[in-house]
């Protein structure tokens, strides 16, 4: 039985490498899905096999509760409240592994030896960061507290401070184990920093977090699986972990910061803006104050029956609106009066990697239309019409044009180098970063203000 459990514990961490593959094209995705869900099915059967398990009662009935709640939850979320079911996920994810360590402490104890203190030691530490770190994540992006980081004098010495003690505690156990009162402590300080770690993050970069508190569980997770001697969990643990660690680079990369500003920084520290500021750009000494063009669904329309080509720039408004399908509706429509049609995609557009992809593919328009940033910046200048929908920060020429901004050097979707650019929002608002946008006031830029799907619909009708 142990050779079956080991060569299915292989098979399954190939499934997890082999699905991580599929998964970075989104054509290939689902495939990826199927065989990522295939391996964890595998190893979750051959586990139960394990001889160590003796009594299936309390397995099963978590089974049972686990998956109700879980397919509960897949099905009624809003795809935008996503970002806080993955940090509501990771620390799951944190909890168990911090839950096996406690686990390992209590029955080895008081004959632990120095190395498996000293992975109990770790396994807790980076499962509970996690666990209360993840909570603090889904607080913010559920609106249960404020989403602004929350600062103090020396904050950054200081949860250095609390980093160093939690790593001295470990230390200490390793010389002297199977000391209960203070492996409790451990759990509290540890517990303390999750807490310190996420509170001074603000909202914009939440989601940079997000992916680094998942790859924190799978850190915790291979080191849990160094405690209970399990392969597939050291592998599939370190797969998390590493793959985490790349998506927080990634999205800092697209956003043109450090991951050390993003956890440092106390970003998104912005004052929520004013009304007068929301309805008007602020006036500047000496210049002559810009006007935003606004025009209705009906005038754009009007525009569209003329355009040869058009870039459509979704961003977290359609998400918000849910106009992927209406979308999609105007694109067939501008396509049968012959117009080219392409979906120019920012990679931090919206609020999680591969937000617009997964949108737009829910409203079936076909992948070889989604054009990436770097591949689809040289087409603006030659395009008659940019249509720029709920996107703000990923289109903002501020990013290029002021090296005072606070997204200075992001790169952007050169929307406004295109003949007409149309914007679809609501109001002047600003956008994630909390910042004016000199897009909606430059000569070639018409505002068409309201919810996007709405809009979206009017011009469909209008051009029908
Ligand atoms: P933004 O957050 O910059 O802007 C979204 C705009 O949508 C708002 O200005 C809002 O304006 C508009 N909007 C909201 N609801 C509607 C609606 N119903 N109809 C029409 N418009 C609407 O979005 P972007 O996608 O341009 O940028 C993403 C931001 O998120 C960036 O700052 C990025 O750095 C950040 N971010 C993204 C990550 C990712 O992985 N995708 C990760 C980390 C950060 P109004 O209220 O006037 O309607």
């Amino acid at each position: 039985m142990t050779h079956f459990i080991e060569v299915a514990y292989l098979l399954a961490a190939a499934s997890f490498i082999l699905g991580l593959k599929f998964l970075s094209s989104p054509k290939t995705a689902t495939k990826g899905m199927a065989i990522s869900q295939g391996g964890m099915v595998l190893a979750v059967v051959a586990t139960l096999l394990h001889h160590d398990v003796i009594d299936y009662k309390f397995i099963l009935g978590g089974i049972v509760v686990g998956a109700a709640i879980g397919a509960l939850m897949a099905t009624k979320i809003e795809m935008t409240d996503m970002p806080q079911m993955v940090a509501l996920l990771n620390g799951f994810g944190g909890l168990s592994s911090a839950l096996v360590g406690a686990s390992a402490f209590y029955q080895l104890t008081p004959n632990i030896d120095g190395f498996s203190m000293s992975t109990i030691g770790i396994t807790v530490l980076i499962g509970t960061v996690t666990l209360t770190g993840s909570a603090i994540a889904f607080l913010k992006l559920q609106g249960l507290m404020s989403g602004a980081p929350i600062v103090f004098p020396a904050q950054n010495i200081v949860n250095l401070l609390v980093f160093f003690v939690s790593l001295g505690i470990v230390a200490y156990l390793v010389i002297a184990p199977a000391n209960l009162m203070i492996f409790l402590v451990l759990v509290g300080v540890a517990f303390f920093l999750g807490i310190m770690v996420v509170i001074p993050i603000g909202g914009a970069d939440m989601p940079v977090v997000i992916s680094l508190l998942n790859s924190y569980s799978g850190i915790a997770a291979a080191a849990s699986g160094f405690i209970l001697s399990n392969n597939v969990l050291i592998i599939s643990g370190a797969l998390v972990g590493s793959a985490g660690i790349i998506l927080s680079q990634l999205m800092c990369k697209a956003m043109n910061r450090s991951l050390s500003n993003v956890l440092f920084g106390a970003f998104g520290q912005v004052e929520a803006p004013t009304e007068a500021a929301v309805a008007a750009p602020a006036p500047v000494e000496g210049q002559e104050v810009p006007k935003v063009i606004s025009g209705t669904p009906e005038e754009a329309a009007l525009i569209f029956k003329k355009a040869k080509s058009v870039i459509i720039v979704p961003g977290y408004g359609m998400a918000v609106a849910q106009a992927q399908h209406a979308v999609k509706d105007l694109a067939t429509i501008l396509e049968k009066q012959g117009t080219t049609v392409q979906y120019a995609v920012h990679p931090v557009a919206g609020r999680m990697p591969g937000h617009m992809n997964v949108l737009l593919a829910e409203a079936n328009v076909p992948y070889e239309q989604l054009i990436d940033m770097d591949d689809i910046n040289d087409d603006f200048e030659d395009t008659d019409i940019s249509l720029v929908i709920g996107a703000n920060d990923v289109v903002n020429p501020g990013a290029e044009t002021d090296p005072n901004s606070p997204i200075a050097g992001m790169p952007i979707l050169w929307a406004y180098k295109s003949t007409q650019v149309m914007v679809l929002k609501r109001s002047m608002r600003p956008g994630f970063a909390g910042i004016d946008n000199e897009l909606f006031i430059r000569p070639n830029t018409m505002m068409i203000f309201g919810d996007a799907k709405g809009t979206i619909l009017k011009i469909s009708d209008a051009l029908k």
